[in-house]
């Protein structure tokens, strides 16, 4: 098992963190989570949130553990030529109307996305603005020979912003600044703004969790979002960062399971003022917990389809799982009789065989044919549920 709080490595933000924006101690966290070990990252992190900043952070993490990580699970099939989905097309869109404040004119910009995965949304800017030159920067998208992977006869693409030595005039970080784990380092991407420049920065919009929850108990929590912004902080963040603010807002997007997903943005212009009138609410500490609670009420109806200790059978071991389990959480009260999982064999040699049996799905479905199933899959956790009942299971659940 991992344990942190024994751990003799530095910690960018050790386990009793005070907040990274200004430097002062929790009370206490909001949530404490143990979840499933991954390389190089925490198991057992806890949530805080710091009133003064409006502002909730994951400790402990370490940067380089995670840029390690990041790096070890780049994917090098990404295409910037693969094909854009319905939804996302959708979402880009929303994007750059937004965008069109800085990039509707006609002068020729130089545009970098930071983090910009398989291009979607630079491909929709280079077909609605085409008088600009646009760069993109991702470890998964790599400068390639023509007609591969990551080549686009209009964007150039570099692993990461840092090796690029150039300035740009609207730099664009869509969903990035939830995962740096230091803030304060990642700063320095200001001096990659031209003079007048502009940044757009889009994030989770985290005081809007609890108007969007989704099927896992407490989703919005795990070990990648180590930052959980307002519209309040995120615009503390930019004006820490030297830059005026000049346009402030929502930009909610309907996400992969079709359900809507709160998010915000801010743009934030070099060398100059903030405009008026873009104080943003504060309020995060009340809305998180406003989040949690609302969520341990959802588990509490989940959990009352089981008597208290009933025995099921889980399908999925990943972080849905481990949060189920939690204290408050719609498994907690559950005896797992067994654990169906694709590695259920290297499990069964791993530190959680004492805890769990796992196998694989027709040997759970003989040994325990009457216990109900509870599937804790993210993604495609309906089908794995019709595949179930079809494969003989009499009662799938799932969470
Ligand atoms: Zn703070």
């Amino acid at each position: 098992m991992d344990h942190p709080h024994s751990d003799t490595r530095h910690w960018t933000r050790p386990p009793l963190c005070a907040c990274p924006l200004c430097g002062s101690l929790p009370e206490q966290p909001l949530l404490s989570l143990s979840l499933s070990q991954r390389a190089g990252l925490p198991s057992d992190i806890t949530v805080s949130v710091c009133a003064a900043c409006d502002f909730a952070y994951v400790a402990p993490v370490d940067a380089q553990a995670y840029d390690r990580y990041y790096a070890a699970n780049t994917n090098d099939q990404m295409s910037v030529h693969a094909e854009i989905s319905e939804l996302d097309a959708r979402r880009y869109v929303t994007q750059a109307d937004t965008l069109a404040a800085i990039l509707g004119g006609p002068e020729a910009l130089d545009v970098l996305d930071v983090g910009c995965g398989e291009a979607g949304l630079l491909r929709t800017l280079v077909a609605r603005f085409p008088q600009h030159r646009y760069a993109g920067s991702d470890p998964n998208v790599k400068e390639d020979a023509p007609g591969g992977r990551g080549a686009h006869p209009r964007i150039r693409f570099n692993r990461s912003w840092q090796e690029i030595d150039q300035q740009f005039d609207v730099i664009i970080l869509s969903h990035v600044l939830e995962h740096i784990v230091d803030l304060k380092d990642f700063s320095a991407i200001v001096g990659k703004l031209a003079p007048g420049g502009k940044i757009y920065i889009e994030v989770p919009d985290a005081a809007h969790y609890a108007s969007a929850p989704r099927r896992e108990f407490c989703y919005y929590f795990d070990r990648l979002h180590v930052n959980h912004f307002s519209l309040a902080s995120l615009s503390d963040v930019v004006r820490s960062w030297g830059l005026g603010i000049r346009q402030a807002g929502r930009q909610d997007f309907t996400y992969k399971d079709g359900n809507p997903f709160p998010a915000c943005y801010v743009i934030g212009a070099a060398g100059g003022d903030s405009a008026a009138g873009l104080e943003a609410p504060r309020g995060l500490p009340q809305a998180l917990a406003s989040y949690l609670a609302q969520e341990r009420d959802r588990a509490g109806r989940m959990a009352a389809q089981f008597v208290p200790g009933q025995e099921i059978v889980v399908y999925g071991f990943g972080d849905n799982f481990f949060r189920s389990r939690a204290a408050g959480g719609p498994l907690s009260a559950c005896r797992v009789r067994a654990v169906i999982d694709a590695r259920w064999e290297a499990l069964s040699q791993s530190a959680y065989a004492g805890q769990y049996r796992f196998m694989d799905r027709d040997a759970a479905l003989r040994e325990h044919a009457g216990l109900p199933i509870v599937v804790t899959v993210s993604w495609g956790g309906e089908t794995i549920g019709r595949m179930l009942a079809e494969a003989g299971a009499q009662k799938v659940l799932v969470f």
